[in-house]
């Protein structure tokens, strides 16, 4: 550890600022033949990656119950919005495009949710960051696209205040991007995990996959019970469905779902007693 602004051969050119942040808490830094004392070292000589992943571990899940905060802010202004504006003679929640995006920020956000809790329930239970490795790299690459896709529905639904800057949205979707790189990019946590997750599998010699391929059993033949619930149409259309098959192929397709639905052998279907 040294300290940037005494140590001999540490040079700050300047302090970069992340796009839409107000002031610069990154810069460019020379190093320039800096020695570091012995007992300045966190941990043993060599070691400074595993010191610095462990400290990131816990950074990148904090990354995550951040982002857990904002896309249900996003969420929840989502849904007062759209039972609140009227457009067309109704509210926007009425609307069934508006409800699909209200129902896949809901599923996004509730996934999300979810695998960081499991996440950060694994790191307590096992207070072993290496142990949880694959989860902390799954929560790091799903992070920037739940924030990207809610924030953004968010901002479509409020319409042109959505973009203005009273609202969080515009920020919220930067903000995406920055989760995307801070402490690593999303595709290299998406190989970490990609690796972490094959670890745990092994390959086969095979060229099929085990219990498939021309040395196994034929399957057993279907269950057939399925054919004895034909689907059901409003009557109306049952009999437009009807008519136009039998007037198309010449065969009475009311009258074939019946004979499958009494007897599925009298058409050559196999059944559970054929196979014994
Ligand atoms: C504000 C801010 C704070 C940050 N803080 C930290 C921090 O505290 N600790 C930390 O470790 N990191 C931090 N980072 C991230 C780090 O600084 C790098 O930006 C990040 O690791 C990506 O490296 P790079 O910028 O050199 O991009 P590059 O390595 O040039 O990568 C550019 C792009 O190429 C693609 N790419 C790169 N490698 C691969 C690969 N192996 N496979 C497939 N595609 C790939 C990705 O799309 C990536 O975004 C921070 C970033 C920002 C913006």
């Amino acid at each position: 550890v040294c300290d940037g602004v005494d140590t001999k051969g540490v040079e700050i050119i300047r302090n970069v600022a992340a796009y839409g942040h107000d002031q610069g808490t990154h810069s460019y830094i020379r190093y320039a033949d800096v020695r570091v004392p012995g007992d300045h070292l966190l941990g043993e000589r060599g070691e400074g990656f595993v010191v610095a992943q462990t400290r990131l571990g816990g950074g990148r899940i904090h990354h995550a119950m951040r982002t857990v905060g904002l896309v249900r802010r996003a969420l929840e202004m989502t849904c007062e919005r759209a039972l609140s504006r009227v457009t067309k003679g109704e509210v926007l929640a009425a609307k069934q495009l508006v409800q699909e995006m209200i129902a896949d920020s809901w599923l996004q956000t509730q996934q999300f949710r979810l695998l960081v809790l499991h996440t950060a329930w694994k790191v307590d239970r096992y207070d072993d960051y290496s142990r949880v490795r694959a989860d902390i790299s799954a929560v790091k690459a799903a992070m920037p696209q739940v924030l990207h896709d809610v924030a953004s529905r968010a901002l479509q639904l409020h319409g042109a205040l959505g973009l203005s800057d009273e609202m969080p949205f515009a920020e919220m979707v930067l903000e995406s991007f920055h989760m995307g790189l801070a402490d690593g990019a999303t595709d290299v946590h998406k190989l970490n995990l990609a690796r972490q997750v094959l670890k745990e599998h092994t390959p086969t010699d095979d060229l099929f996959p085990p219990g498939t391929g021309p040395s196994c059993r034929p399957k057993p033949a279907r269950n057939t019970t399925a054919f004895s619930t034909p689907p059901r149409l409003p009557a109306a259309d049952r009999q437009l469905f009807n008519g136009a098959r039998a007037r198309r192929s010449g065969f009475p397709a009311a009258e074939a779902w019946e004979r499958i639905s009494r007897s599925p052998s009298s058409l050559g279907v196999p059944t559970h007693a054929d196979d014994s």
